[in-house]
């Protein structure tokens, strides 16, 4: 099944990533894509996977600061890190974890190679090895990244889960998973 030419090779990554558009006001890094990464990810014939954005889905565009991009990032993102933990947006990203997760369990029950799932350090909801929280950047993960992580656990999947921030380094990162 599935032998035909596809590459069977997948990688899920932060939405951001390839759509700049969605990140939180004042944050952003390109002007659309981070074209770096995905040349690479093209040129090794990966098949990308672009995860829902957690706070666009879950908040919005606007994530409701009325300072918008006045405020201090960790701050809005501390900020926006307890808005994803009240109701409705906790059931939403939920939701946004169970797509992921099904995808994820699917690719791997037909013996497609998952190369990882890659987040964005210091975020809020898609940090890996810092996220934020008391209006700093601190070692820990994201609320999205968490519940991925634990619902694959349940799973008994061995994912790898790399965080990355900015160009080069995020392109090194994503070659070690290559
Ligand atoms: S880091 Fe996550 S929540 Fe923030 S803009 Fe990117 S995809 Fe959305």
């Amino acid at each position: 099944m599935f032998a035909d030419i596809r590459s069977k090779r997948i990688i899920f990554i932060a939405h951001c990533v390839l759509n700049q558009n969605s990140i939180s006001d004042g944050t952003a890094d390109y002007p659309s894509t981070n074209v770096d990464i995905i040349r690479i990810l093209i040129n090794k014939q990966v098949g990308i996977v672009q995860m829902p954005c957690p706070e666009l889905c879950c908040l919005g565009l606007d994530r409701g600061n009325i300072l918008g991009s006045q405020s201090p990032v960790v701050v809005e993102n501390t900020r926006i890190r307890k808005e994803m933990q009240k109701s409705p947006a906790a059931e939403q990203l939920a939701v946004l974890v169970d797509q992921v997760v099904l995808q994820i369990t699917e690719y791997h029950k037909h013996g497609f190679e998952i190369l990882g799932i890659i987040g964005i350090n210091r975020s809020p909801c898609c940090g890996v090895d810092t996220t934020s929280d008391n209006d700093n950047e601190i070692k820990g993960q994201g609320v999205f990244i968490t519940a991925i992580k634990e619902a694959l656990a349940k799973k008994k999947l061995l994912i790898p889960v790399m965080g990355i921030k900015s160009t080069p380094d995020a392109v090194n990162c994503v070659k070690s998973l290559l």
